[in-house]
C-alpha cells in the first residue's frame, strides 16, 4: 500500500505537542527509563508478530530468531533500539505516533497538572500508553524507521520534538522497527557515567534493571580493548591492544514466576511488577503459587497500592495475563478474575493453555474456571490476612478499591457471604478509622436490633442529620456512607449475621426495644398525636398538594422540626438522588413528612390550623416546612425563589 513517495511535514496534535513540550523541557530526574519504554514496546512489537505468526508462518519472513537489538553509535551519537517484531504501516505510524493523541495523552498531561510534578509523576508514563514520546527527554531528534511483513516499502519518521514530524516511506529490508536516538550532548559526554547513554555499561545496567525479565533476547555488541597474551596467557607488554567485538545479551529472561519463591528478594518482584504493568509504586500484596494436580498453574498476582487513573472508567482494562510454558498468550484475561477483583494485576501460566486459544474456547474451558476458583480463593485469603494482620495497610486498600468490592455486592448476590467481611465504614464510634461490620456487631448493645447507617455526603453533613438524633441520644452507633454504592450494596445485601440493615431516614427506627420503656413510650405517645393530629396532618399533606406521600409525628427527632424519610420498601431518597444523576429517574422514592410534635414550630402550626384552617400563613408554613426538610436531604427545591421570599416576609414580621 504506497502511500506518499515524497517526505510530508505534518503537525502533532495539540495535545502530543504539549507532551513533547514537556518532555524535552522539563524533566530531569529519571530520564533513564526512556530506555524501558522503547523496550517493552519493542517486546510488545515482537508479541505481536509471534503471536499472528502461529497461524500464519509467512509474517516471519524467515527471520525467526525474535530479538531486540541495542547499538551505540559513538561517532554519529546515536542509539538505537532495533526489533523484528510486528512493525507498524504508514497509517498506524501516524495514527499511532504522529498526529493522533490517544486519550492517555490528555489524561497523562492532566495528571501533571504542573510541571513541577512533572519528574515525580514520570513513572506513570508507561501506563498512560505514552511511554514512545519519553525518548525526547534525551534526544534531539528521533528516528523511526519500521516495516509490517507483507509490505514492501518501509515508513521513516522523524521528528525533533519541536511540534512537528517528518513522514516518508523509505527501504527497509528487515521487518520491524528501529528507533533511533539522537541523544542530546548532557548525555552523550554526561560526566556521570549513569546519565550517559551512550556508555555500553549504563545501558547494560539500565536493561538489567528495567528490562531483565523481557522475554526475548535484548542483545548488544560489546567491544573491548583486550591485550594481546602469550602462549601462557601472560600479556605480553608494550604490544598493542587488540579491539574485539562481542555480541552478549543483557538480559537474564529468565521468568521471575518460574523461579523458588524463596529465592525472589522483594526487589526483584518490584522490578518485575514495575516492568510488567507500568506502575511506579510498589505493590501493596504479592500472591505468588504453585499448584500442581488436576490443573497446574503457577500465578503470581500483584495487588497494587494505588488505583490507576482509568480505574473507575469504562477505559479500564482488566484481567490476567496468560502465559503457556513462559510464553504469552493473551493479555486481560477476564475469564479468571471475578470483576469485583478487577484491580488485580497478574499473570497465570499454564501448560494447559495452548498457545493459540481463542477467547471463545477460553470462555468454555473447565480448566481455566478452575483456576479462577482457586485464585478468587487466594486473593480473598490474601485480603483477610491483610485485614487482620495490618489494619492500617488494609485501610489504605479499602479507600483504592473498596468500591470495586462494594459493587461486587451490588452487582451479585453469590459475591455476598464471601465479600461482607471485608467491608469497612465510617461510623458514629470514632472519628478517625473504620469499623467492620463483624466490629459493629461486637459493640451493639443486647438490646439493639438493628444495624443503623446513615446516608450523606460527608461525616459533618451526616452528623448534623436530624434523622439521626434519636439514635444519638440512645447512644446507638451509626454507620455512614459517603459512596454513593453503599446503600445499594447494603440494600442487597439486607442483613448481617440475622442483623437487618436500617436507614436513619426510612421507616421505622424500631428503638423500642426489651428494656426501652422511653421508646414504648414515644412511639405510644406518636401513636397517640398522629391519631388526634389525624386532621392536622392531613390538612399539611392537602396544602403541600401531595408532593409528599403522608405526613407523620416523628420518633426519630429530638430538636429538629422536621425531616423527610422514605418509607421501608422501594426506594430511599438518597437513592433516588443517584439514579436521578445517571438519568434513571423512574423510580421515586416515596416521601414522608416527619414532623416534631415537641417543637415549637408545630405548636404555631397547630394554632394556625386551629384558628382558620384554610389561611394563607398556615399554607406558606407548610410549604417552609417541607423546604427545610428537602434542603437538609441534600436536595434541590422545587421553587427556591418562593422559598426565600416566604424566609424573607417571615423575617420581616419578626423584625416588626
Ligand atoms: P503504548 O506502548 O502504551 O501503547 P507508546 O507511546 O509506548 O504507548 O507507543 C505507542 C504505540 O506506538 C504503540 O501502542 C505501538 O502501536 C506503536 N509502537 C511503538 N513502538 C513500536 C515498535 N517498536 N514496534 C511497533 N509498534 C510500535
Ligand atoms: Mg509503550
Amino acid at each position: 500500500m504506497s502511500k506518499n513517495i515524497t517526505k510530508e511535514t505534518k503537525e502533532f496534535q495539540a495535545e502530543t505537542k504539549q507532551l513533547l513540550d514537556l518532555m524535552v523541557h522539563s524533566i530531569y530526574t529519571n530520564r533513564e527509563i526512556f530506555l524501558r519504554e522503547l523496550i517493552s514496546n519493542a517486546s510488545d512489537a515482537i508479541d505481536k508478530v509471534r503471536f499472528e505468526a502461529l497461524t500464519n508462518q509467512e509474517l516471519l519472513e524467515g527471520d525467526s530468531e525474535l530479538e531486540v537489538f541495542i547499538e551505540i553509535d559513538e561517532a554519529g551519537q546515536t542509539l538505537s533500539i532495533t526489533d523484528n517484531g510486528m512493525g507498524m504501516t504508514y497509517d498506524e505510524v501516524v495514527e499511532n505516533i504522529g498526529t493522533i493523541a490517544k486519550s492517555g495523552t490528555k489524561n497523562f498531561i492532566q495528571s501533571l497538572e504542573n510541571r513541577e510534578q512533572a519528574k515525580d509523576n514520570l513513572e506513570l508514563i508507561g501506563q498512560f500508553g505514552v511511554g514512545f514520546y519519553s525518548a525526547f527527554m534525551v534526544s534531539d531528534k528521533v528516528t523511526l524507521i519500521t516495516r509490517t511483513p507483507g509490505e514492501v516499502q518501509g515508513v521513516k519518521w522523524e521528528s525533533t520534538g519541536d511540534g512537528t514530524y517528518t513522514i516518508e516511506e523509505v527501504a527497509k529490508p528487515k521487518r520491524g522497527t528501529s528507533v533511533i536516538l539522537t541523544i542530546k550532548k548532557e548525555h552523550s559526554d554526561a560526566e556521570k557515567p549513569e546519565e550517559n547513554f551512550l556508555n555500553q555499561y549504563t545501558i547494560q545496567n539500565l536493561v538489567k534493571k528495567y528490562s531483565d525479565y523481557i522475554r526475548y533476547p535484548i542483545k548488544m555488541n560489546f567491544s573491548r580493548e583486550e591485550k594481546p597474551v602469550d602462549q601462557d596467557g601472560k600479556v605480553i607488554e608494550g604490544a598493542p591492544s587488540k579491539h574485539t567485538i562481542e555480541t552478549r545479551t543483557l538480559n537474564s529472561m529468565t521468568p521471575l514466576w518460574s523461579r523458588n519463591k524463596t529465592e525472589i528478594t522483594k526487589d526483584e518482584y518490584f522490578q518485575f511488577y514495575k516492568n510488567l504493568f507500568h506502575d511506579w509504586e510498589e505493590p501493596t500484596d504479592i500472591i505468588h503459587t504453585k499448584v500442581e494436580g488436576a490443573v497446574e498453574y503457577t500465578a503470581l498476582l500483584f495487588i497494587p497500592s494505588h488505583a490507576p487513573y482509568d480505574f473507575y472508567t469504562r477505559d479500564y482494562h482488566y484481567g490476567i495475563k496468560l502465559y503457556s510454558k513462559h510464553v504469552f498468550v493473551m493479555d486481560n484475561c477476564q475469564e479468571l478474575l471475578p470483576e469485583h477483583f478487577r484491580f488485580v494485576r497478574g499473570l497465570v501460566d499454564s501448560p494447559d493453555f495452548s498457545l493459540n486459544i481463542s477467547r471463545e474456547i477460553l470462555q468454555h474451558s473447565q480448566q481455566l474456571k478452575l483456576i479462577g476458583k482457586n485464585l478468587e480463593k487466594s486473593i480473598l485469603k490474601a485480603l483477610e490476612s491483610m485485614l487482620t494482620k495490618d489494619r492500617p495497610k488494609y485501610e489504605k486498600f479499602w479507600e483504592e478499591f473498596g468500591k470495586a468490592i462494594k459493587g461486587g455486592i451490588y452487582m451479585d448476590y453469590q459475591n455476598r457471604e464471601k465479600l461482607q467481611d471485608f467491608l469497612l465504614f465510617p461510623s458514629s464510634h470514632s472519628s478517625e478509622g473504620l469499623t467492620t461490620l463483624e466490629e459493629y456487631l461486637k459493640r451493639m448493645p443486647e438490646k439493639q436490633s438493628l444495624i443503623y447507617y446513615a446516608t450523606g455526603k460527608d461525616r459533618a453533613a451526616v452528623e448534623k442529620l436530624p434523622q439521626m438524633e434519636a439514635l444519638r441520644e440512645k447512644g446507638y452507633e451509626v454507620l455512614y456512607f459517603f459512596d454513593r454504592v453503599d446503600e445499594f450494596a447494603i440494600d442487597s445485601l439486607r442483613e448481617y449475621k440475622e442483623k437487618k440493615f436500617q436507614s436513619v431516614s426510612r421507616g421505622d427506627l424500631k428503638l423500642d426495644d426489651a428494656d426501652g420503656q422511653t421508646d414504648q413510650e414515644s412511639k405510644t405517645k406518636a401513636e397517640e398525636i398522629n391519631k388526634e393530629s389525624e386532621p392536622i396532618l392531613k390538612a399539611i399533606k392537602e396544602s403541600l398538594n401531595n408532593k409528599v406521600t403522608d405526613v407523620k409525628i416523628s420518633t426519630r427527632l429530638k430538636s429538629s422540626a422536621v425531616c423527610l424519610v422514605s418509607s421501608e420498601n422501594g426506594i430511599s431518597l438518597s437513592m433516588e438522588h443517584i439514579l436521578s444523576e445517571m438519568n434513571q429517574s423512574l423510580m421515586k422514592a416515596s416521601r414522608i413528612l416527619e414532623i416534631n410534635s415537641d417543637h415549637e414550630v408545630f405548636t404555631t402550626l397547630k394554632r394556625l390550623y386551629e384558628t382558620n384552617p384554610a389561611s394563607d400563613t398556615f399554607k406558606e408554613y407548610c410549604e417552609l416546612l417541607y423546604g427545610q426538610a428537602l434542603l437538609m436531604e441534600g436536595l434541590e427545591l422545587e421553587d427556591p425563589v418562593g422559598f426565600a421570599n416566604r424566609v424573607a416576609s417571615l423575617m420581616a414580621k419578626v423584625q416588626s
